[in-house]
Parts: C-alpha cells; sequence; structure tokens
C-alpha cells in the first residue's frame, strides 16, 4: 500500500469515528483511541465462557460484538489464556465473566491486557450452594475442599440464569445507554423463554418417582441442577467441584457400593470430561454409562450451530438425557 493511500484511509477511518461519536452513546471517545467502538460501532464484550457468550449473544443482539475465551468442550476449571485472549480483553468496552471463582486465570489476564473497562459479574445476587453435597450417609466426603469453596457451577438452576442475564443487561446498558431499550427488551424475551426451561424441567421431573431421581455424574457440576429438581446425588467420578480430583481405591468402592444399594440405574459423562472413569466404575456397579452424544453439558455447550450450542438447547439435552436414564 502507498503511503498516501493509507493516510487517505486513516484520515476517513478518523471522520468516521467522529461521525459516529455524534450520535453514539454521548461518552468521551470521540476524539479518538476509544475502545468501546468495534466495526460498526458496536459494543466489544468479551465472555469467558459458552454459557456466559451464549447469554450476552441473546441480550446483546445486533448491538454488540462477542468474543468468547473458552471454546465449546474445554474444560474451564484448568484453563490458560492464550495471548489472543489477552489482545481480546485489551480491546474490549466489558468483560463478563460467569463468576464464583470460576475463571481463576481472568483477574492476571485483566491486568495483563492494561484492561480499565468494567467487569460484568454475572454471579452477583445468586444464592451459592457451600463447596460439596450435603448428604446425610457416610460415603463421600469432599474432604478434597477447601472448606469455605463455593459451587460455580451456577446455571443450572434456570432462575440463577435469570439473575445472570439480567446482570449482562444491566451491564450493557451501562456501558452502551444508547441501546439501553433494546437490551431491555432482549432480556424479557429470553427471561420468558427460562421460565418455560424451568417449567418444562419439572414437568419432566414430575413423572419419575422421587426414589428414582437418582444421579451420578462426572463431576460436582450439576449441585443447583439437583437441589432445584429435587434429584439425590449419590455420587461423582471425580469428587470435586473442579476437575482435578481422583477418586482413591476406598472412595471407588464406596461408590461402586452405593451405586449397587441405592439402585440407581446410571453414570452420566460429560462432554468436557473423558468418561474413563465413569465406564471403569459402571462396569463394576454393573450400569450403564450415558456418554458419547448423550453425554451432559456439565462446564460447556454444544459445538456451535448444533441446538446444544446454545445454553437454552444444552440444558434440555440435559434434561432429556436425564430422564431417559433414570428410566422415564
Ligand atoms: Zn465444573
Amino acid at each position: 500500500m502507498k503511503h498516501g493511500q493509507r493516510t487517505f484511509i486513516a484520515a476517513a477511518a478518523a471522520a468516521a469515528l467522529v461521525l459516529l461519536g455524534g450520535c453514539g452513546s454521548g461518552d468521551d471517545n470521540a476524539a479518538g483511541g476509544g475502545s468501546d467502538a468495534s466495526p460498526g460501532n458496536k459494543l466489544a464484550v468479551v465472555a469467558t465462557t459458552p454459557e456466559v457468550a451464549d447469554f450476552v449473544r441473546n441480550i446483546g443482539g445486533n448491538d454488540v460484538t462477542v468474543t468468547q475465551i473458552i471454546k465449546p468442550n474445554v474444560d474451564p476449571h484448568d484453563y490458560e489464556p492464550t495471548p489472543a485472549d489477552i489482545q481480546a480483553i485489551s480491546n474490549a468496552a466489558i468483560v463478563v465473566k460467569s463468576g464464583v471463582g470460576l475463571e481463576k486465570w481472568l483477574d492476571q489476564t485483566i491486568e495483563s491486557a492494561g484492561f480499565k473497562g468494567s467487569v460484568v459479574d454475572s454471579s452477583q445476587g445468586v444464592a451459592l450452594r457451600e463447596g460439596g453435597h450435603e448428604e446425610g450417609e457416610s460415603g463421600q466426603e469432599e474432604s478434597e475442599h477447601e472448606g469455605e469453596e463455593h459451587d460455580p457451577h451456577i446455571w443450572h438452576n434456570p432462575l440463577n440464569a435469570k439473575t445472570m442475564v439480567a446482570n449482562i443487561e444491566k451491564g450493557l446498558a451501562a456501558a452502551d445507554p444508547a441501546h439501553a431499550a433494546a437490551f431491555a427488551g432482549n432480556l424479557k424475551n429470553y427471561s420468558a423463554q427460562l421460565d418455560k426451561l424451568d417449567a418444562d424441567n419439572e414437568a419432566a421431573f414430575a413423572k419419575i418417582p422421587a426414589d428414582q431421581r437418582k444421579l451420578v455424574t462426572n463431576h460436582d457440576a450439576f449441585g443447583y441442577y439437583i437441589d432445584r429438581y429435587k434429584l439425590q446425588f449419590v455420587g461423582s467420578v471425580i469428587p470435586s467441584l473442579d476437575t482435578s480430583a481422583e477418586l482413591s481405591a476406598q472412595q471407588l468402592n464406596d461408590l461402586v457400593a452405593k451405586i449397587k444399594a441405592t439402585g440407581t440405574k446410571a453414570i452420566f459423562a460429560e462432554s468436557s470430561l473423558p468418561p474413563k472413569s465413569a465406564e471403569a466404575i459402571a462396569n463394576q456397579a454393573g450400569v450403564k454409562v450415558i456418554s458419547g452424544e448423550d453425554a451432559l453439558f456439565g462446564d460447556s455447550l454444544g459445538a456451535e450451530g448444533t441446538p446444544e450450542g446454545t445454553y437454552l438447547g444444552a440444558e434440555q439435552h440435559n434434561t432429556q438425557v436425564i430422564v431417559a436414564g433414570l428410566g422415564g
């Protein structure tokens, strides 16, 4: 490119910025260098997990661009950010996180990026579960946990998801007041869909006798779901809120015994975790493993462009698979 041409383009871009500034949100970026104007003057949002990114797309609609950091089927508990992630955050107007300590890498990354915008913690106001499952019976103890830890898998209760999208709407509207009415309308529509998801889940589990609603999962991702739909938590293959722990031989034997004693019918594998240990335990206990295409979305969503690539689709999938696996 010739120098003169480049100068012209730069001048045109600057002029466009000034023009956009004139009709835009009226903030202080008209002098250029503003970080909240992505192409087309849409609000540039970085969202950490697939779930939160999907929420932002639903609430932001056409008025935002969303950069999703964690791709589908990637374990969020031990995520390590890339240089591209740092770049995306430094170009963003706002960063939206799931919260409750799920994104252990985020604070450091924000600092490295020199990001000065606002961080929306979508978990604000959600009633948190303590780490581990409160089971009166013996069996698996949560000895792997650091006592005070809270369960970060809040989105599996659709009512918590409603709080999350309301927080996101508030954050988007604050960053881009010109589009606040659109965000509010999107929030209303999407919240109605979350209410419907919750009602559908309730109706699906109502068909299964209470004493058959027994769940063995791959890791402890479904505490909020279990609480909401009154399931019984029997145990998990990875007895931990993150995915780092392993069962000892004794715990493995205990889990096998508990599966047999409770008449649990299946172990549910997860899309973002290898099903190997689940298969070994199921073999010993003589129950089936539900995996492959039927694996649950515990920490992630399905591939982009598929129905399960959205929060609503993934949660519908989970309920269908669990209800079928429990003999519904
Ligand atoms: Zn998890």
